[in-house]
């Protein structure tokens, strides 16, 4: 069909609502790993909209370059407290609370906190295609 939607697209009845999700990060925050880094899934991933969100905090010296993650993938990362930089088209930008950054994921890219102070941001890192491939 045109505008790349398919019939059976048309014939389906649209998705349910979401359900309602109250989260608290405080008591979602954990270190998984032994590195510098707490994370809150504040969000799991969801295919009906195509993106998961978390509330990540670097401890003062955490530095890591993450390996690319699937083609098309795409991560915001949004500032809450501390100040940071994130590794994105080769170069490492500089954030502080209030700012924002976008950067195609699908490429080399990390996080890093020089400064004295934990540095907080929410991440949301969106999912272009199939759900189950694309991660
Ligand atoms: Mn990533």
């Amino acid at each position: 069909g045109g505008l790349g939607v398919s019939l059976s697209q048309l014939l389906e009845p649209p998705p349910a609502p979401p359900d309602t999700l109250w989260r608290d990060a405080a008591a979602l925050r954990r270190q998984p790993a032994s590195d510098a880094m707490l994370v809150a899934p504040l969000f799991a991933y969801d295919a009906q909209v195509g993106f998961e969100v978390f509330e990540l905090t670097l401890l003062p010296g955490y530095a890591r370059l993450s390996e690319p993650h699937a083609a098309g993938v795409i991560e915001y990362v949004l500032v809450i407290a501390g100040e940071m930089e994130v590794w994105a088209d080769g170069q490492w930008r500089a954030l502080r609370p209030g700012q924002a950054l976008r950067f195609a994921a699908d490429r080399e890219h990390g996080y890093r906190n020089a400064g004295a102070a934990p540095a907080v941001f929410h991440n949301v890192i969106h999912y272009p295609h199939a759900p189950a491939a694309s991660r």
